[in-house]
Order: C-alpha cells, then sequence, then structure tokens
C-alpha cells in the first residue's frame, strides 16, 4: 500500500529529480537555503531501497543532530513505510561512530565501556595538566589550550605532529606537550572526548584495514547533510568509507557554512570535487520554503560575501511582506515588541505558537524574552543553554554512573572521591595524582594498589572503603538494569542523603531534578527494552545515551504548541512561518570576537543569512539602543549588517508605538532618524576590546517560580525515551496498566485500537510472533508507525 516510486519521484522538481535518481557516482548537491536539499537526502534514500535495491541496513545518512535524523527516518517510513525505514543507519557523525567504536574498541586499545569526556571534562583535565606542569594558566589558559587542542584534533594533528603544524604558536610552545600529556591521560582513564570520536574512528579505518573493509561493505551508500560544516575529519571519514565504491551523496550550501570556529572548512565543499573523480555536481535553484520578499532580501546580504560560490536562488511563493527591522529602546522593550508581534499575527493568521521562533546569537540574549512571555503567558521553550544534564547535582550523580562502568574515568572520579565528603581530601587527592603520574597509572590503579601512596592509615582505610563501594556497584552491571543500579548508586553513595536532608529551600529543585532524573532513566530503560526487543538495558547504555545529547536533541512537549528559542547555529536546516533575529547590534552581531579578519566577518554575515532564510512568512529583525549587560546598561548601534541589505526589501518601522509612551524617549528614536542612524554606525567593536572587562554572565536575578530546567529536563528527556515526558508517578501507574495488558496479550488482534503509554492511540495493523517475541505493528495517529514487543509494550486498549 505504498506509494510507489514514480508517484515519490512527482513530489520533487526536475533538478531534485535528477539528483535522487543519480546513483552510479559521488555526487555533490550545492545549493541555497530552503531550496529542498535535505529533501533531495529524503527521498534519496527511499529511492535507493525502493528502486536500486539496497537494504537500510546498508545506508547511512549523517545529519546535523540526532532529531534531524529521526525526523528525516520517519518522513521515509511515510515514503516506503516503517519496516525499511526502522534499520536504516542515522544519526550524527558522533552517535554513530561511537558506537562503531565501542564495538571495536579493542583494536584500538581501549575498552568497550570507555567514557566520554564532554568539553567540561576536557577543560578541567588540560587545567589539571597545566597546573601539575608548573605552568602560568594566564599564558596557558585552559580554555584556550583546549580549543586548540579541539582544532588540532579536527584536523587529525596527533600529538607528536602538533609541533610542526601552523597552529603551533612560538609564544606559546608548551601546548604540544599539554597535547601530548592531554591524550596519554586520556586513553589512561579509559576516556574518549567528543574529538577523539572523529580521530579515533579515522585511526580505526586507517590502521585496520579489515575493520575498514567490514564497514565499507556494511555501508553501502552514505549520505551527508550540512555537508559545508564538516570538518576535515569528518570528511577522510567518509572518504575511507566511500573511496572505492564512491557511492556518496553529500549536500550543503557554501552561503550557510558557520562551524570554522569547530573546524569546518568551507573548502571542503570544493576539495569533495578532488577526492572523488567525476563527482557529478548537481545545483537547485528554486526555494520552496519562503516568500519572494525574503529570499531576495537573503540574497542581498549574502552577495557582500566576497567568498562564495555564485548562486541564483528565487522563489515562486507569494511575493509576501519586506523584512521588518524593529529598533528598541531597550532590551526590555525589544522582548515587548516580539511578544506582541507574536500576539498579534497569531491572532491576524490564526496560526500556533509553535509558528515563531526567536534567534539570538547568543544563549545570554535569551533572558529578557524568557522574562517577558512568562509575564504575557506565552508557552515557550528554549534550546540549548545550561541543559539538564549540566546541573551539578545530575552531574555529580552520572559521574558516580561513569566511574562504576570505568573506574579508570578520571575526571568523574575526581569529582567524587570526595563527595559527600568521606574524608579524602585535597591533599590526599594530589598525592593519589602524583603517584599516578610518576607510575603511569590511573587514579584508580593507585587507589587499588595503594603500595606507593604515602598517606596515613587513617586515610588509607578510607580510600580502600570508597573502592570497595565502587567495587560493590560493579559487580551488580550484570545483573541489574540502568535503573535498578542507578537508583541503588543514588540511594547507597550518600546523595540522595545529602540531598535530602537539607533543609535549603534552594535544595527544593535539586531534590526534583534528582527525582525527574529517576524517572528519566526509568523511561529510558523501559522504552529502550521495548524498542530493543527485550535486551537488558545496562547503566552504560544510558551513559552513552546522555554523552551524546545535543542542544537540539529534544522531543518537545507536544501538547502544546510553543515559539522556540534558540541560537542561530541551533537553527540550521530549520523552518518556521515567522522567524524573529534579535539583537542586530554592533557589540552583539557580528560578535566582538569576530571582526578581526574578512573571514571572520564573512561567517558572521553568513550565520544572519541563515537566520533570515529560516523564514517562511515573516521575517523581523530587532535592536536594542540599550541593553543590560556585564551587570550594567550599555549603549549600542544598530548591526553594520543591517545596511548589506537591500533597502528596498527592508520596512524599518520608524516609531516605537509599541514601547510604554510615558517612557522617555532618546533623539534617536524620534520617526524620521530611524533610517539615518543605520547609514553610520560607530566602530564599536575597537572599542569593546579596549574595555578589559571579561564577559560575564547576566548579574543574579531572583528564580522563577517554574523552574525551566524542569523543562529543559523534559526536553532532554524526550531524547532518551523517545517519547513523551511521563512523571514519575504515572510511570508507576502504568507499571501496573502494562502487567494487566502483558498478562493478556492474546485478547489483542489485528484493526484493535490501543492508547500507548508513550505514543498515544494506535490501530494494530500486524501481529506475529509468539510468547515472548510476539510483536505488534501499531499504526499511532500522531508518531507513525511503530513495532512493539509485547511482552514490554505498556498500553491499554481501548
Ligand atoms: P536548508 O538549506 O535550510 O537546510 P534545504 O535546502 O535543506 O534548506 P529543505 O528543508 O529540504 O531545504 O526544503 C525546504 C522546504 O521546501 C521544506 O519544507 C520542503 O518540504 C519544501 N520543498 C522542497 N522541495 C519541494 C518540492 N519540490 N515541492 C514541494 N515542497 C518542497
Ligand atoms: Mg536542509
Amino acid at each position: 500500500n505504498f506509494n510507489d516510486m514514480d508517484n515519490i519521484l512527482s513530489q520533487l522538481n526536475d533538478s531534485q529529480r535528477e539528483a535522487v535518481e543519480y546513483c552510479d557516482g559521488a555526487s555533490l548537491v550545492i545549493a541555497g537555503a530552503g531550496s529542498g536539499k535535505t529533501r533531495v537526502l529524503t527521498y534519496k534514500i527511499a529511492y535507493l531501497m525502493e528502486q536500486v535495491g539496497l537494504k537500510p541496513w546498508n545506508i547511512l545518512a549523517l545529519t546535523f543532530t540526532n532529531k534531524a535524523a529521526r525526523e528525516m527516518k520517519e518522513r521515509i517510513a511515510r515514503l516506503v513505510g516503517q519496516h525499511q525505514a526502522v534499520y536504516l543507519q542515522m544519526g550524527t557523525f558522533h552517535s554513530v561512530f561511537s558506537r562503531i567504536l565501542r564495538a571495536e574498541a579493542e583494536r584500538i586499545g581501549y575498552s568497550s565501556n570507555f567514557t566520554i569526556y564532554d568539553q567540561s571534562d576536557a577543560r578541567s583535565l588540560v587545567k589539571s595538566i597545566i597546573k601539575e606542569m608548573g605552568l602560568d594558566d594566564k599564558v596557558y589558559k585552559p580554555s584556550s589550550v583546549s580549543d586548540q587542542i579541539s582544532m588540532a584534533k579536527n584536523h587529525l594533528i596527533l600529538p607528536h605532529a602538533f609541533v610542526k603544524c601552523s597552529l603551533y604558536d612560538a609564544k606559546k610552545p608548551k601546548v604540544a606537550e599539554i597535547y601530548v600529556h592531554y591524550a596519554e591521560r586520556c586513553r589512561q582513564a579509559n576516556a574518549m572526548d567528543f574529538d577523539d570520536l572523529l580521530v579515533q574512528t579515522f585511526l580505526l579505518f586507517e590502521n585496520h584495514e579489515d575493520v575498514r573493509r567490514k564497514y565499507v561493505e556494511r555501508f553501502q551508500y552514505v549520505l551527508v547533510d550540512e555537508y559545508q560544516d564538516t570538518n576535515f575529519a569528518q570528511q577522510k571519514i567518509v572518504l575511507q568509507l566511500t573511496r572505492e565504491r564512491q557511492r556518496v551523496c553529500v549536500v550543503g550550501d557554501d552561503a550557510q557554512s558557520i562551524y570554522s570556529f569547530r573546524g569546518a572548512n568551507i573548502d571542503n565543499i570544493l576539495s569533495f570535487r578532488e577526492s572523488y573523480d567525476n563527482a557529478k555536481l548537481f545545483k537547485l535553484e528554486q526555494n520552496y520554503r519562503s516568500t519572494q520578499l525574503i529570499v531576495r532580501a537573503a540574497n542581498s546580504l549574502i552577495r557582500k560575501n566576497e567568498r562564495q560560490i555564485p548562486k541564483d536562488v528565487f522563489s515562486r511563493n507569494d511575493e509576501g511582506e519586506k523584512l521588518q527591522l524593529k529598533p528598541a529602546y531597550s532590551d526590555k522593550e525589544e522582548a515587548i515588541i516580539v511578544c506582541k508581534d507574536i500576539r498579534r499575527i497569531r491572532r491576524e493568521e490564526g496560526c500556533e505558537y509553535s509558528d515563531f521562533a526567536i534567534l539570538y546569537r547568543t544563549n545570554a540574549q535569551s533572558r529578557s524574552f524568557e522574562e517577558q512571555m512568562r509575564k504575557d503567558g506565552i508557552p515557550y521553550r528554549i534550546y540549548g543553554g545550561l541543559s539538564f544534564y549540566q546541573r551539578k547535582e545530575i552531574k555529580d550523580v552520572i559521574a558516580y554512573f561513569r566511574v562504576v562502568v570505568n573506574p579508570n574515568d578520571e575526571e568523574a572520579l575526581k569529582r567524587i572521591i570526595n563527595y559527600p565528603t568521606r574524608g579524602i581530601g585535597d591533599t590526599t587527592l594530589s598525592r593519589i595524582v602524583d603517584t599516578a603520574s610518576k607510575e603511569g597509572k590511573s587514579l584508580w590503579e593507585v587507589m587499588t594498589q595503594p603500595a606507593h601512596l604515602e598517606v596515613s592509615k587513617g586515610t588509607l582505610t578510607k580510600i580502600n572503603n570508597f573502592c570497595q563501594l565502587i567495587d560493590g556497584w560493579r559487580m551488580r552491571l550484570d545483573g541489574e538494569d540502568a535503573y535498578q543500579l542507578g537508583h541503588a548508586i543514588i540511594m547507597e553513595s550518600g546523595i540522595s542523603k545529602e540531598i535530602y536532608s537539607s533543609r535549603n529551600p534552594e535544595d527544593l529543585s535539586r531534590q526534583e531534578n534528582l527525582e525527574e532524573f529517576l524517572a528519566a532513566m526509568q523511561d529510558f530503560v523501559e522504552s529502550r527494552r521495548e524498542e530493543d526487543q527485550g535486551d537488558q538495558i545496562a547503566l552504560s547504555d544510558f551513559l552513552q545515551e546522555v554523552a551524546l545529547l545535543t542542544d537540539l536533541d529534544s522531543e518537545g512537549d507536544a501538547d502544546q504548541p510553543k515559539v522556540s528559542l534558540m541560537t542561530i547555529h541551533s537553527a540550521k536546516g530549520l523552518e518556521f512561518p515567522t522567524v524573529f533575529v534579535v539583537g542586530l547590534e554592533e557589540n552583539i552581531f557580528p560578535s566582538p570576537m569576530c571582526t578581526n579578519s574578512m573571514r571572520e566577518l564573512e561567517e558572521e554575515r553568513r550565520l544572519l543569512y541563515v537566520a533570515i532564510t529560516r523564514a517562511e512568512r515573516h521575517c523581523i529583525l530587532t535592536c536594542a539602543q540599550n541593553r543590560f549587560r556585564y551587570g550594567r546598561m550599555e549603549y549600542d548601534t544598530p548591526s553594520r549588517f543591517i545596511k548589506d541589505i537591500d533597502p528596498s526589501l527592508l520596512h524599518v518601522e520608524g516609531t516605537l508605538g509599541s514601547f510604554d509612551q510615558s517612557a522617555q524617549r532618546l533623539p534617536w528614536q524620534r520617526a524620521s532618524e530611524g533610517p539615518e542612524w543605520m547609514q553610520n554606525p560607530r566602530p564599536v567593536a575597537t572599542q569593546f576590546r579596549a574595555d578589559p572587562k571579561p564577559r560575564q554572565v547576566a548579574p543574579h536575578r531572583p528564580e522563577p517560580k517554574v523552574d525551566p530546567f524542569s523543562e529543559g529536563f523534559k526536553r532532554q528527556l524526550n531524547i532518551a525515551s523517545g517519547g513523551r515526558f511521563k512523571p514519575v508517578a504515572s510511570t508507576r501507574q502504568t507499571s501496573a496498566v502494562s502487567a494487566q495488558s502483558s498478562s493478556a496479550p492474546h485478547s489483542l488482534h489485528e484493526g484493535a485500537v490501543i492508547e500507548h503509554q508513550r505514543f498515544g492511540i494506535g490501530t494494530v495493523v500486524k501481529l506475529e510472533g509468539a510468547g515472548d517475541n510476539e510483536k505488534a505493528t501499531v499504526e499511532f495517529r500522531n508518531v507513525g508507525t511503530k513495532q512493539l514487543l509485547l511482552k514490554f509494550a505498556k498500553f491499554t486498549i481501548v
């Protein structure tokens, strides 16, 4: 009953169809925003299965976020059916290759329980190395050394080669040595940072031809979205997998390359054609996303960049309205203007809150919008920022898990060795660290074989007790699932006592977070068990999932449409009927850190291009003259980029009608002066540089009543569970439901309507298997088709 191929192809224009149908060699689709690149990839995957006859598990698609992969998979399922789509290999580079690394860990001298260090682990390790080497941390700033190491890795420059590479700075010669130590320490800790997930994959394939062959066999076709933002390491890995067959298709837009700070290189698009003989280039020029005026305004902006592949993007949608520029007196008023517009457009066009996005240059800008939206009762969700898993109490718990799974994990061990306090203080820790570095051992090895450790007998006992505690949990790793063991660790470690015994009202939210975290684990275990058909879901599975959560990997609460708030970087590939691009001021956008060179400025301009091209019908730009930053009001001028937009395509709101009329007005706010000040922005960038004040977080504000983090948590949770958030209580309740339903699965029949705990209402279309393996294929009203293993599925028959 699936659409046949002709029907599928008829949903593409001629150039898109050509790109989909070309499968004889490498292909590269270069096209402007909204022209259907992602659509081409999606349809091409369907085509490869239906027409070329490839099996879904032989197709690898690499996307920018895991959420993008899930969405693409759902779309493909609609084209070719769920039974095919589930087996597609899709995800971000990091998630796909971390799984391969676990499977092959032994080949590269790791064990498969390796930890993934996040950015703060990486920095903290660099910091301790700098300290241990006795270097001045004002010269060797941990964050910048860490960035340099990261950059080296993204270019596949290994520690010993660092001195010879262009990143090497003769003024900071020790960075090379720090890098060497850093790599050694990661290895000792059986840990990989995010960049290692790429470097080690590259090395795995480079040095183990049999392994590479195995994956070349497995991935018969490789597709990459957002190719302009892949870095050197990622390109090399793709090449390792595809160089013989050349069955590879990448899509991208050089005008949207915005990740050079992470090592992405705009030239990679050009070098693609050098890596593959006869790579075929496809161009798409029709934008289907935006109105004509938005497309033309975006074009006029990007034309100001010198480095680019010329493109002629046009739209045949409605002409639409011009870009709007709404200057505000202050950041506060900016938020008022935006909220007012959201309400107005929603009323006029009868659309949902989820049709709006507010995009900003830096995360810190979200605060004023949050405040205003809370006041106005506008539902919103923030992507990115401090995620739930970055909160202290959660990081503590996760550190325990990490040590239990991998006791050599140095960063996690340091975090919990004396938390809750157990008398192993800083002095003892530094003795352990010294001994470890002298003997080339991990901290854990020193602690469990403390022959050369110079500490008192009492301390030794304490260390011993701690090791036994950890070992006790380690022995339960195989027997208990992630939730059971996780729960036990929280109780037995004393964390739970520590957090619950406090009468400090601030600790209330920590308690709630801990409870939500447990609910998250429980939900994760249950949903994975359903999907993985009954295998035990171990603590290490949970850690793997948590380590690779990205800002955007949240499903959101489908119950209520919400306005999206996110940075422009996170908005890549997305689209919204109305987009606000806020904070268009010189000290914000372009970022004052990126005004040194033409190259950096061009990247900032591309960033604005990305922002504008997210809009389907309305694109509204705002800027504020005064902004509360660094603990005081700061004056700012409009962004130089505003001048880059063709003035005939930009409507500047001259009056500040939406602002409280009684407020004091400054001369520039007079209607007639609006366009003038735009002509002459002050060169504030230099002025900013002269200001030695470090960037600071906004001053403390009273906690909002609604804890935004618990909201954030729910978002994060959804990736772990693949479904909607269920609080602890209801999860427990539905366990009863599950007992009831799984005790009588045979009353289920094809055509039955069920209500699933996570997926909602659906109709059973197929039943197969027997006993513990009995499976139902269910078409859910809202989430598409899913296969459920009845033994674990939680639903009731309606
Ligand atoms: P970006 O550069 O922002 O990633 P893109 O090139 O990947 O954009 P898509 O997201 O694939 O563009 O497409 C933009 C929108 O246009 C989507 O809503 C898509 O469904 C729609 N679209 C693309 N091609 C067609 C087509 N031939 N017919 C109808 N709609 C289309
Ligand atoms: Mg896209």
